[in-house]
Protein backbone atom coordinates (compact mmCIF):
# COMPACT_ATOMS: atom_id res chain seq x y z
CA UNK A 1 0.00 0.00 0.00
CA UNK A 2 1.24 3.28 -1.18
CA UNK A 3 0.25 6.47 0.93
CA UNK A 4 0.38 9.88 -1.48
CA UNK A 5 -0.71 13.07 0.06
CA UNK A 6 -1.33 15.96 -1.63
CA UNK A 7 -1.09 19.39 0.03
CA UNK A 8 -2.53 23.03 -0.25
CA UNK A 9 -0.73 24.03 -3.16
CA UNK A 10 -0.71 20.78 -5.35
CA UNK A 11 -4.45 21.09 -4.78
CA UNK A 12 -4.51 24.58 -5.25
CA UNK A 13 -6.68 24.98 -8.81
CA UNK A 14 -8.59 23.03 -11.28
CA UNK A 15 -5.81 22.17 -13.27
CA UNK A 16 -3.77 21.28 -10.68
CA UNK A 17 -6.86 18.70 -9.08
CA UNK A 18 -6.53 17.30 -12.46
CA UNK A 19 -2.85 16.60 -11.93
CA UNK A 20 -3.30 15.33 -8.98
CA UNK A 21 -6.12 12.65 -10.15
CA UNK A 22 -3.65 11.66 -13.28
CA UNK A 23 -0.60 11.03 -10.45
CA UNK A 24 -2.84 9.02 -8.64
CA UNK A 25 -3.95 6.67 -11.90
CA UNK A 26 -0.61 6.56 -13.09
CA UNK A 27 0.28 4.82 -10.24
CA UNK A 28 -0.56 0.98 -10.16
CA UNK A 29 -0.08 -0.20 -6.21
CA UNK A 30 -2.84 0.24 -3.80
CA UNK A 31 -3.35 3.71 -3.02
CA UNK A 32 -4.58 5.88 -0.08
CA UNK A 33 -4.55 9.59 -0.64
CA UNK A 34 -4.71 12.32 1.59
CA UNK A 35 -5.91 15.88 1.03
CA UNK A 36 -5.50 19.06 2.02
CA UNK A 37 -7.80 21.62 1.73
CA UNK A 38 -6.88 23.67 -1.43
CA UNK A 39 -4.51 26.57 -0.42
CA UNK A 40 -6.31 29.84 1.48
CA UNK A 41 -9.57 27.92 2.21
CA UNK A 42 -8.75 26.58 5.83
CA UNK A 43 -7.31 30.31 6.79
CA UNK A 44 -10.68 31.47 5.31
CA UNK A 45 -12.45 29.19 7.03
CA UNK A 46 -10.89 29.97 10.54
CA UNK A 47 -12.14 33.65 9.50
CA UNK A 48 -15.41 32.51 8.47
CA UNK A 49 -16.05 30.34 11.86
CA UNK A 50 -14.51 33.96 13.92
CA UNK A 51 -17.16 35.64 12.18
CA UNK A 52 -19.90 33.05 12.50
CA UNK A 53 -19.36 32.94 16.61
CA UNK A 54 -19.52 36.75 16.22
CA UNK A 55 -22.78 36.30 14.64
CA UNK A 56 -22.49 37.61 11.28
CA UNK A 57 -25.39 35.47 8.96
CA UNK A 58 -24.21 32.59 8.19
CA UNK A 59 -24.93 32.45 4.10
CA UNK A 60 -23.33 35.70 3.88
CA UNK A 61 -20.11 33.96 5.35
CA UNK A 62 -20.55 31.12 3.26
CA UNK A 63 -20.79 32.58 -0.21
CA UNK A 64 -16.78 32.99 -0.80
CA UNK A 65 -16.38 29.44 -0.51
CA UNK A 66 -19.70 28.79 -2.08
CA UNK A 67 -18.39 30.92 -5.53
CA UNK A 68 -14.34 29.38 -5.01
CA UNK A 69 -15.96 26.11 -5.31
CA UNK A 70 -18.49 26.88 -8.20
CA UNK A 71 -16.12 28.17 -9.82
CA UNK A 72 -13.24 25.80 -9.66
CA UNK A 73 -15.99 22.19 -10.87
CA UNK A 74 -16.89 24.20 -13.54
CA UNK A 75 -13.81 24.97 -14.67
CA UNK A 76 -12.77 21.08 -14.49
CA UNK A 77 -11.64 18.87 -17.41
CA UNK A 78 -14.62 16.51 -17.00
CA UNK A 79 -18.12 16.56 -18.84
CA UNK A 80 -20.65 18.92 -18.19
CA UNK A 81 -23.30 16.41 -16.75
CA UNK A 82 -20.77 15.11 -14.19
CA UNK A 83 -20.09 18.83 -13.53
CA UNK A 84 -23.37 19.91 -12.32
CA UNK A 85 -23.61 16.50 -10.70
CA UNK A 86 -20.42 17.40 -8.83
CA UNK A 87 -21.34 21.10 -7.67
CA UNK A 88 -24.88 20.06 -6.44
CA UNK A 89 -23.25 17.67 -4.19
CA UNK A 90 -20.47 19.82 -3.00
CA UNK A 91 -22.73 23.11 -3.45
CA UNK A 92 -25.64 20.63 -0.77
CA UNK A 93 -22.41 19.98 1.47
CA UNK A 94 -21.30 23.94 2.00
CA UNK A 95 -24.85 25.12 2.70
CA UNK A 96 -25.54 22.29 5.35
CA UNK A 97 -23.01 24.94 7.19
CA UNK A 98 -26.38 26.66 8.11
CA UNK A 99 -27.68 23.84 10.16
CA UNK A 100 -24.18 23.08 12.03
CA UNK A 101 -24.47 25.97 13.55
CA UNK A 102 -27.40 25.71 15.52
CA UNK A 103 -25.78 23.06 17.25
CA UNK A 104 -25.55 23.81 21.05
CA UNK A 105 -21.78 22.52 21.26
CA UNK A 106 -20.37 26.16 19.29
CA UNK A 107 -17.10 24.61 20.05
CA UNK A 108 -18.40 21.52 17.45
CA UNK A 109 -19.20 24.25 15.12
CA UNK A 110 -15.82 25.78 15.31
CA UNK A 111 -13.90 22.44 14.51
CA UNK A 112 -16.62 21.07 11.85
CA UNK A 113 -16.27 24.70 9.89
CA UNK A 114 -12.41 24.73 9.83
CA UNK A 115 -11.77 21.02 9.21
CA UNK A 116 -14.11 21.22 6.09
CA UNK A 117 -11.81 22.35 3.18
CA UNK A 118 -10.35 18.81 3.11
CA UNK A 119 -13.29 16.91 2.64
CA UNK A 120 -14.32 19.87 -0.01
CA UNK A 121 -10.67 18.43 -1.92
CA UNK A 122 -11.81 15.03 -1.43
CA UNK A 123 -15.12 15.25 -3.49
CA UNK A 124 -13.57 16.96 -6.25
CA UNK A 125 -10.60 14.51 -6.98
CA UNK A 126 -12.95 11.72 -6.34
CA UNK A 127 -15.33 13.34 -8.44
CA UNK A 128 -12.84 13.90 -11.16
CA UNK A 129 -11.17 10.45 -10.75
CA UNK A 130 -14.91 8.48 -11.21
CA UNK A 131 -15.11 10.63 -14.44
CA UNK A 132 -12.25 8.72 -15.73
CA UNK A 133 -13.29 5.18 -14.99
CA UNK A 134 -11.14 4.64 -11.67
CA UNK A 135 -12.22 2.33 -8.98
CA UNK A 136 -11.79 4.83 -6.50
CA UNK A 137 -14.04 5.22 -2.96
CA UNK A 138 -13.78 8.41 -0.20
CA UNK A 139 -13.35 6.74 2.94
CA UNK A 140 -14.12 10.01 5.73
CA UNK A 141 -11.14 10.10 7.75
CA UNK A 142 -13.46 10.79 10.75
CA UNK A 143 -13.93 7.12 10.48
CA UNK A 144 -10.95 5.87 11.55
CA UNK A 145 -8.57 9.00 12.45
CA UNK A 146 -8.29 9.42 16.46
CA UNK A 147 -6.78 10.88 19.33
CA UNK A 148 -6.61 9.04 22.76
CA UNK A 149 -6.34 10.80 26.09
CA UNK A 150 -3.10 12.01 25.82
CA UNK A 151 -4.56 13.84 22.41
CA UNK A 152 -1.86 11.27 20.78
CA UNK A 153 -2.95 8.98 17.82
CA UNK A 154 -4.24 6.04 18.90
CA UNK A 155 -2.86 4.03 16.81
CA UNK A 156 -4.45 0.77 17.90
CA UNK A 157 -8.00 1.98 17.21
CA UNK A 158 -6.82 3.41 14.02
CA UNK A 159 -5.29 0.93 12.46
CA UNK A 160 -8.05 -1.87 13.17
CA UNK A 161 -11.27 0.78 12.20
CA UNK A 162 -8.92 1.86 8.69
CA UNK A 163 -8.28 -1.94 7.95
CA UNK A 164 -12.09 -2.37 8.35
CA UNK A 165 -12.38 0.33 6.11
CA UNK A 166 -10.67 -0.66 3.29
CA UNK A 167 -11.61 -4.40 3.42
CA UNK A 168 -15.71 -3.60 3.48
CA UNK A 169 -14.99 -3.02 -0.65
CA UNK A 170 -12.07 -3.82 -3.05
CA UNK A 171 -11.27 -0.11 -4.45
CA UNK A 172 -7.84 0.78 -6.48
CA UNK A 173 -7.89 3.86 -4.91
CA UNK A 174 -9.33 5.43 -1.56
CA UNK A 175 -9.37 9.13 -0.92
CA UNK A 176 -9.46 10.62 2.48
CA UNK A 177 -8.99 13.62 4.68
CA UNK A 178 -5.92 15.15 6.25
CA UNK A 179 -5.78 17.15 9.54
CA UNK A 180 -9.75 15.83 10.37
CA UNK A 181 -9.51 13.50 13.38
CA UNK A 182 -12.01 12.40 16.22
CA UNK A 183 -11.12 13.31 19.56
CA UNK A 184 -11.29 11.06 22.57
CA UNK A 185 -14.71 11.89 23.16
CA UNK A 186 -15.94 10.92 19.70
CA UNK A 187 -16.44 14.98 18.88
CA UNK A 188 -14.51 16.37 15.28
CA UNK A 189 -11.14 17.70 16.33
CA UNK A 190 -7.70 18.06 13.92
CA UNK A 191 -4.22 17.46 13.80
CA UNK A 192 -2.83 21.32 14.20
CA UNK A 193 -2.42 23.77 11.46
CA UNK A 194 -0.25 21.63 8.36
CA UNK A 195 -1.33 18.38 10.18
CA UNK A 196 -2.08 16.73 6.83
CA UNK A 197 1.58 15.45 6.48
CA UNK A 198 0.58 13.89 10.02
CA UNK A 199 -2.03 12.14 8.98
CA UNK A 200 -0.33 10.72 6.31
CA UNK A 201 2.33 9.41 8.07
CA UNK A 202 0.24 7.73 10.78
CA UNK A 203 -1.83 6.07 8.07
CA UNK A 204 1.32 4.92 6.56
CA UNK A 205 2.27 3.07 9.88
CA UNK A 206 -1.08 1.78 10.67
CA UNK A 207 -0.69 0.14 7.20
CA UNK A 208 2.93 -0.23 6.77
CA UNK A 209 2.73 1.35 3.69
CA UNK A 210 5.36 0.71 1.01
CA UNK A 211 5.97 4.56 1.15
CA UNK A 212 4.66 7.65 2.43
CA UNK A 213 4.76 10.61 -0.43
CA UNK A 214 4.40 14.08 0.33
CA UNK A 215 3.08 16.02 -3.37
CA UNK A 216 4.43 19.65 -2.50
CA UNK A 217 5.35 22.71 -4.42
CA UNK A 218 9.70 22.33 -4.80
CA UNK A 219 11.53 19.42 -5.84
CA UNK A 220 12.19 18.06 -2.55
CA UNK A 221 13.67 19.63 0.86
CA UNK A 222 16.51 21.85 0.33
CA UNK A 223 20.03 22.48 1.49
CA UNK A 224 19.23 25.94 2.39
CA UNK A 225 16.03 28.25 2.67
CA UNK A 226 15.37 29.08 -1.05
CA UNK A 227 13.11 31.87 0.30
CA UNK A 228 16.54 33.52 1.39
CA UNK A 229 19.68 32.28 -0.69
CA UNK A 230 19.27 32.04 -4.34
CA UNK A 231 21.48 28.62 -5.30
CA UNK A 232 19.96 25.84 -3.41
CA UNK A 233 19.44 22.01 -4.52
CA UNK A 234 17.38 19.41 -3.48
CA UNK A 235 18.72 17.17 -1.07
CA UNK A 236 17.99 13.54 -2.26
CA UNK A 237 18.69 11.38 0.82
CA UNK A 238 18.36 12.23 4.65
CA UNK A 239 17.85 10.00 7.50
CA UNK A 240 14.98 10.55 9.64
CA UNK A 241 17.24 11.73 12.38
CA UNK A 242 18.28 14.63 9.94
CA UNK A 243 15.00 15.48 7.98
CA UNK A 244 13.06 15.31 11.84
CA UNK A 245 15.56 18.44 12.56
CA UNK A 246 15.52 20.17 9.68
CA UNK A 247 11.47 20.44 9.70
CA UNK A 248 11.27 21.22 13.36
CA UNK A 249 14.23 24.15 12.56
CA UNK A 250 12.85 25.81 9.82
CA UNK A 251 12.40 23.75 6.78
CA UNK A 252 8.06 24.23 5.76
CA UNK A 253 8.46 21.48 3.23
CA UNK A 254 7.15 18.89 5.97
CA UNK A 255 5.39 19.08 8.80
CA UNK A 256 8.05 17.82 12.28
CA UNK A 257 5.52 15.41 13.31
CA UNK A 258 5.28 13.81 10.54
CA UNK A 259 8.89 11.80 10.98
CA UNK A 260 8.13 9.66 14.19
CA UNK A 261 4.96 7.91 13.01
CA UNK A 262 6.74 6.27 10.13
CA UNK A 263 10.25 6.00 11.58
CA UNK A 264 9.17 4.07 14.56
CA UNK A 265 8.34 1.32 11.95
CA UNK A 266 10.84 2.32 9.41
CA UNK A 267 8.34 3.34 6.60
CA UNK A 268 10.08 5.71 4.36
CA UNK A 269 9.00 8.98 3.14
CA UNK A 270 9.43 10.46 0.09
CA UNK A 271 9.14 14.20 -0.99
CA UNK A 272 7.86 15.00 -4.47
CA UNK A 273 6.83 18.20 -6.39
CA UNK A 274 3.82 18.08 -7.98
CA UNK A 275 4.98 20.28 -10.59
CA UNK A 276 7.73 18.50 -11.63
CA UNK A 277 6.46 14.70 -11.01
CA UNK A 278 9.93 13.71 -12.97
CA UNK A 279 12.04 15.19 -10.26
CA UNK A 280 13.89 12.52 -7.74
CA UNK A 281 12.59 14.28 -5.04
CA UNK A 282 14.36 13.71 -1.43
CA UNK A 283 14.18 10.17 0.07
CA UNK A 284 13.57 10.02 3.78
CA UNK A 285 15.02 6.62 5.38
CA UNK A 286 16.81 5.05 8.25
CA UNK A 287 20.15 5.49 6.12
CA UNK A 288 22.41 7.42 6.58
CA UNK A 289 24.59 8.63 3.72
CA UNK A 290 27.71 10.25 3.30
CA UNK A 291 29.64 12.86 6.06
CA UNK A 292 29.46 16.16 6.78
CA UNK A 293 27.40 19.42 6.38
CA UNK A 294 23.66 18.42 4.65
CA UNK A 295 21.70 21.16 5.22
CA UNK A 296 20.76 25.09 6.62
CA UNK A 297 17.34 25.82 7.97
CA UNK A 298 16.07 28.80 10.01
CA UNK A 299 13.51 29.49 12.77
CA UNK A 300 12.56 33.05 13.75
CA UNK A 301 10.52 34.39 16.73
CA UNK A 302 12.90 32.78 19.33
CA UNK A 303 13.64 33.97 22.73
CA UNK A 304 16.48 33.37 24.68
CA UNK A 305 15.94 33.10 28.55
CA UNK A 306 18.92 33.06 30.82
CA UNK A 307 19.07 32.62 34.40
CA UNK A 308 21.91 33.31 36.45
CA UNK A 309 22.08 31.38 40.10
CA UNK A 310 22.17 33.48 42.86
CA UNK A 311 24.39 30.93 44.52
CA UNK A 312 28.11 30.96 42.77
CA UNK A 313 30.13 27.85 42.17
CA UNK A 314 30.01 24.23 43.10
CA UNK A 315 26.08 24.65 43.58
CA UNK A 316 23.84 21.27 42.74
CA UNK A 317 20.08 20.68 41.96
CA UNK A 318 20.20 24.38 39.94
CA UNK A 319 19.72 22.64 36.65
CA UNK A 320 16.83 20.85 37.79
CA UNK A 321 14.98 23.30 39.97
CA UNK A 322 15.49 24.94 36.08
CA UNK A 323 13.72 22.55 34.41
CA UNK A 324 11.20 21.47 37.11
CA UNK A 325 9.66 24.94 36.59
CA UNK A 326 9.31 24.77 32.62
CA UNK A 327 8.04 21.38 33.24
CA UNK A 328 5.31 22.72 36.20
CA UNK A 329 4.20 25.69 33.02
CA UNK A 330 4.49 23.31 30.35
CA UNK A 331 6.68 25.63 28.46
CA UNK A 332 9.28 23.29 25.66
CA UNK A 333 12.48 24.52 25.42
CA UNK A 334 14.39 24.23 22.29
CA UNK A 335 18.29 24.48 22.67
CA UNK A 336 19.91 24.82 25.88
CA UNK A 337 23.72 26.26 26.93
CA UNK A 338 25.25 26.04 30.09
CA UNK A 339 28.10 27.44 32.08
CA UNK A 340 28.86 27.15 35.96
CA UNK A 341 26.41 29.28 37.26
CA UNK A 342 23.93 30.34 34.73
CA UNK A 343 21.93 28.65 32.10
CA UNK A 344 20.45 29.76 28.93
CA UNK A 345 17.34 28.19 27.11
CA UNK A 346 15.43 29.27 23.82
CA UNK A 347 11.35 29.03 23.94
CA UNK A 348 9.28 30.15 20.51
CA UNK A 349 6.32 31.36 22.22
CA UNK A 350 5.97 33.72 25.20
CA UNK A 351 2.35 32.62 26.16
CA UNK A 352 2.07 31.32 29.85
CA UNK A 353 5.63 32.93 30.68
CA UNK A 354 4.62 35.89 33.08
CA UNK A 355 4.23 32.95 36.16
CA UNK A 356 6.86 31.28 34.67
CA UNK A 357 9.55 34.05 34.55
CA UNK A 358 8.38 34.89 38.49
CA UNK A 359 9.30 32.03 39.31
CA UNK A 360 12.86 31.03 38.08
CA UNK A 361 13.51 34.36 39.41
CA UNK A 362 13.67 32.54 43.12
CA UNK A 363 16.37 30.96 41.71
CA UNK A 364 18.72 33.27 40.14
CA UNK A 365 18.60 36.58 37.98
CA UNK A 366 16.40 35.86 35.11
CA UNK A 367 17.18 37.81 31.78
CA UNK A 368 14.40 37.38 28.58
CA UNK A 369 15.66 38.85 25.10
CA UNK A 370 13.14 38.59 22.06
CA UNK A 371 13.85 38.75 17.93
CA UNK A 372 16.37 36.02 17.17
CA UNK A 373 16.70 33.49 14.69
CA UNK A 374 18.10 29.50 15.45
CA UNK A 375 20.21 28.42 12.67
CA UNK A 376 19.89 24.47 12.50
CA UNK A 377 23.18 23.05 10.58
CA UNK A 378 22.33 19.46 9.77
CA UNK A 379 24.19 16.74 8.53
CA UNK A 380 26.17 13.85 9.82
CA UNK A 381 28.59 14.78 11.92
CA UNK A 382 29.86 11.30 13.28
CA UNK A 383 32.15 11.94 16.62
CA UNK A 384 35.68 11.40 15.24
CA UNK A 385 34.79 13.77 11.85
CA UNK A 386 36.47 16.84 11.85
CA UNK A 387 36.27 20.74 10.62
CA UNK A 388 32.44 20.82 10.53
CA UNK A 389 32.39 23.31 13.34
CA UNK A 390 35.40 25.51 11.87
CA UNK A 391 33.74 25.76 8.22
CA UNK A 392 30.38 26.65 9.99
CA UNK A 393 32.04 29.38 12.62
CA UNK A 394 34.41 30.87 9.70
CA UNK A 395 32.10 31.36 7.37
CA UNK A 396 30.04 33.08 10.51
CA UNK A 397 32.76 35.48 10.82
CA UNK A 398 30.88 38.65 10.72
CA UNK A 399 27.72 37.52 12.34
CA UNK A 400 27.01 37.91 16.56
CA UNK A 401 26.45 34.85 18.18
CA UNK A 402 24.38 34.73 20.87
CA UNK A 403 24.27 31.02 21.58
CA UNK A 404 26.06 27.71 20.33
CA UNK A 405 24.99 23.98 20.75
CA UNK A 406 26.82 21.01 19.27
CA UNK A 407 27.67 17.61 20.18
CA UNK A 408 24.11 16.58 21.81
CA UNK A 409 23.54 14.63 18.57
CA UNK A 410 25.80 13.68 15.52
CA UNK A 411 22.89 15.47 13.37
CA UNK A 412 23.01 18.81 14.31
CA UNK A 413 24.98 22.49 15.22
CA UNK A 414 22.48 24.70 16.25
CA UNK A 415 23.12 28.55 16.35
CA UNK A 416 21.39 31.43 17.89
CA UNK A 417 21.82 34.67 16.22
CA UNK A 418 19.53 38.06 15.95
CA UNK A 419 16.93 37.68 13.29
CA UNK A 420 18.52 41.32 11.44
CA UNK A 421 21.23 39.00 10.64
CA UNK A 422 19.66 35.37 9.16
CA UNK A 423 19.61 36.31 5.92
CA UNK A 424 23.39 37.06 5.75
CA UNK A 425 24.19 34.09 7.80
CA UNK A 426 22.18 31.57 5.50
CA UNK A 427 23.89 33.02 2.56
CA UNK A 428 27.49 33.04 4.24
CA UNK A 429 26.96 29.14 4.78
CA UNK A 430 25.72 28.38 1.88
CA UNK A 431 28.56 30.19 0.10
CA UNK A 432 31.58 27.99 2.42
CA UNK A 433 29.24 24.93 3.16
CA UNK A 434 28.09 24.36 -0.72
CA UNK A 435 28.83 26.47 -2.82
CA UNK A 436 32.92 26.37 -2.21
CA UNK A 437 32.76 22.78 -0.76
CA UNK A 438 31.47 21.97 -4.77
CA UNK A 439 33.92 23.94 -6.20
CA UNK A 440 36.80 22.25 -4.34
CA UNK A 441 35.42 18.54 -5.22
N1 LIG B 1 -5.51 22.48 5.71
C1 LIG B 1 -4.78 22.43 6.96
C2 LIG B 1 -3.95 23.69 7.11
O1 LIG B 1 -3.96 24.54 6.25
C3 LIG B 1 -3.95 21.19 7.08
C4 LIG B 1 -2.90 20.99 6.00
O2 LIG B 1 -3.01 21.53 4.90
O3 LIG B 1 -1.95 20.28 6.25
O4 LIG B 1 -3.32 23.85 8.11
MG1 LIG C 1 2.05 21.35 4.50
Amino acid sequence: MLVMKFGGTSVGSPEKLEIVASLVSEVTDDRIVVLSAMSGVTNYLYEMADKIEQGADVLEATLPILEKFEKTIFALAIGQDEKEKLWLNVKSRILAINEWVNEPNKKQVRQKIITFGETLSCLIVVGILINRGENVRYIPAINFMRLDSNGEPDYFYIQERIQDEIAKSSNDIIITEGFVCKTYDGLIGNLERGGSDYTASIIGRCLMASEVQIWTDIDGMHNNDPRFVEKTFPIENLSFEEAAELAYFGAKVLHPTCILPVQLVNVPVRIKNTGDPLAKGTLISHKTQGNGIKAVAAKDGIHILKIKSFRMLMAYGFVEKVFSVFSKYQVPIDVITTSEVSISVTIDNLENTDELIDELSDLGEVSLTSGHSLICVVGNFIADSHGHANKIFSSLKNVPLRMISYGSSDHNVTLLIDTVHKNEALNALNLVCFEEASLIC
